[in-house]
């Protein structure tokens, strides 16, 4: 497996695969890599004749500095895996390869900046918009996965390539759990054994939502019942919970045609996203 730190070399590498008409998957991550992770490079191998997955925690999407200090960073043993894997080559940059000093370039995207994530997260998804900008035009891959874990993120990305004219196929995969449950992610490594036992409420305030919407209970009610959970569990803290039409993320009353419930919620000190796609 090539492992590239620089944009040139990796630029070199991936010419001479165009050259010889190989089509080039792309994961971009930012590492501590888990199966949910290895899902999208396996879904990128059954269909691209090149792998390439990036590992880079991207400063410029952490609206929490202590989020950005603590996130699990392991680089090696990532790179093992993905050796492990097959896959083709991994771009692990530095900060001073991917941005200027004086970066100042933002983005915009409206409403759905204001909803969920954007609302919760100041910031983010500018500079998700950004990284992934840089990332596509450095590796210009045919085909681009992303996991459905972070759907308004993938909804994001979906804009981007859209407005800005990338002609990069974008696939979305579906969510890897834990056996109990809980969507895996980089950042459950830092829940304690307590916690990780009560991070499995995220899952279940959304089978408990899904199941009162079949009843035609309102979201009002179902997320009044939800906080009421969690605070007698205690230590968990609810953000949101919301029924949003899963097309374009609008919120919604009912379930319609294409909805989603999407949650976010404390644990400890460590803040989780889940979601289910209901239709
Ligand atoms: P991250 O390293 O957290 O930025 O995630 C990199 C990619 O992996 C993103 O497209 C995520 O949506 C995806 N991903 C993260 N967790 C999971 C999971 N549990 N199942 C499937 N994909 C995931």
């Amino acid at each position: 497996m090539h492992i590239f730190q620089e944009i040139q070399p990796l630029k070199a590498f991936l010419e001479q695969i165009r050259r010889g008409s190989e089509t080039i998957g792309f994961v971009p991550t930012m590492g501590a890599l888990h199966p949910g992770h290895i899902s999208l490079i396996q879904a990128s191998q059954k269909q691209n004749q090149k792998t390439i997955c990036s590992i880079y925690v991207n400063p410029t999407q952490f609206n929490n500095a202590q989020d950005l200090a603590k996130y699990p960073r392991t680089l090696e043993q990532d790179i093992e895996l993905l050796r492990q894997q097959g896959c083709d080559a991994v771009f692990c940059p530095t900060n001073a390869e991917m941005y200027a000093a004086d970066s100042i370039l933002k983005f915009d995207f409206g409403y759905l900046n204001t909803e969920m994530e954007g609302r919760y997260r100041p910031g983010h998804f500018s500079g998700v918009a950004l990284v992934v900008s840089k990332l596509f035009n450095i590796v210009r891959p045919d085909v681009a996965y992303f996991g459905q874990k972070d759907y308004q993120q993938f909804k994001i990305i979906e804009r981007l390539v859209s407005e800005l004219k990338f002609e990069i196929a974008l696939k979305c995969m579906p969510i890897v759990r834990e056996p109990d449950g809980l969507a895996m992610s980089s950042r459950n490594a830092r829940l304690s054994q307590e916690n990780r036992k009560k991070a499995t409420q995220l899952y279940q305030a959304l089978l408990f939502a899904k199941e009162g919407l079949n009843k035609s209970k309102s979201m009002a009610d179902i997320r009044s019942q939800v906080e009421a959970q969690f605070n007698s569990i205690g230590g968990i803290q609810l953000e949101y919970l919301e029924l949003a039409d899963s097309t374009n993320l609008l919120p919604l009353e009912n379930v319609g045609d294409k909805s989603i419930l999407l949650i976010a919620a404390y644990v400890g000190e460590v803040r989780l996203i889940d979601n289910l796609l209901l239709t």
